[in-house]
């Protein structure tokens, strides 16, 4: 028996137009999973879901909804589960950093970024958990950071987003192991992505993360799949309310 078995299971990955999202999709469905991946549409998607169908011989198909816009979810996930049926795996990966000193920080940055990385996975977990509960079960994986542990200059808002992410983690545990859902996290360490583009480019914060980091290197998106595989798994039957930082060991040293 292999108990890391996601054959056939239908995983919805938000934000899996590029970056981190994509490579999780991606893993998913090399493992086997029925992949829907997510975005706000876009050359991104399109070619998100060319990469993907041309690995698994298959179409792949995608929804689009903005995860900060409470009607488009609620529109987005009802076609989702007409057309494909109930998700067994949710995982909320969409989110955005913005990056300022807090007393310059605007506040409609605050809010995007609140709305990006906490409010949404609330808004798209709710409709999913209610199938899933009425299913009797299912497997909801946050993608937090490091930085809901660590503060960090210029990024404040962004980890309250990712702490409160945790703490939602553990509250959707709380309420959802009865219906056999188990709810976890995957918190990253640095990646070179889009998002933190400006981050890798410059020499100054590369030295810096390789530093911190005791693995001395940010990590490659396809050490994310593994965890992601035993928390999307049968393998992670009893664990639930857990967040598992994937690292190189930044969070385990000062
Ligand atoms: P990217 O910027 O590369 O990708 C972000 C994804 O989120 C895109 O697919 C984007 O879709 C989607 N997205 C953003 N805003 C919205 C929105 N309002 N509605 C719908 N989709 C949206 O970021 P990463 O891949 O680097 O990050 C992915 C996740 O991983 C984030 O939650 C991030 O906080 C987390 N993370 C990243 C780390 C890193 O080092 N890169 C480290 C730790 C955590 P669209 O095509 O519509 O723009």
């Amino acid at each position: 028996m292999n108990l890391f078995d996601v054959t056939g299971r239908l995983a919805l990955v938000t934000g899996s137009s590029r970056g981190l999202g994509l490579a999780l999709a991606t893993g998913l469905a090399d493992a086997g999973a029925r992949v829907v991946l997510h975005g706000r549409g876009g050359p991104a998607l399109a070619r998100a879901r060319d990469a993907v169908a041309e690995r698994a011989g298959t179409p792949v198909p995608a929804v689009e909804f903005d995860v900060t816009d409470t009607a488009a979810v609620r529109t987005g996930i009802e076609s989702l589960i007409a057309e494909h049926g109930v998700p067994d795996i949710l995982v909320n990966n969409a989110g955005v950093q913005r990056r300022a000193p807090i007393t310059e920080f605007a506040t409609d940055d605050w809010d995007e970024v609140i709305a990006t990385n906490l409010n949404s996975a609330f808004y798209v977990s709710r409709p999913i958990a209610r199938a899933m509960a009425e299913r009797g079960s299912g497997k909801i994986i946050n993608i937090g950071s490091v930085q809901s542990m660590l503060a960090r200059q210029t990024i404040a808002p962004y980890s309250a987003s990712k702490g409160g992410l945790v703490m939602l983690t553990k509250g959707l545990a709380a309420d959802l192991a009865r219906s056999n859902i188990q709810v976890n996290a995957i918190s990253p360490g640095y990646f070179a992505t889009e998002m933190n583009t400006a981050l890798w480019q410059d020499p100054e914060f590369d030295a810096w993360v390789r530093q911190r980091t005791p693995a001395q290197r940010w990590g490659k998106v396809e050490e994310l799949i593994g965890t992601l595989l035993y928390l999307a798994s049968d393998a992670s039957a009893f664990v639930s309310g857990q967040n598992i930082f994937v690292d190189g060991g930044m969070t385990s040293v000062v």
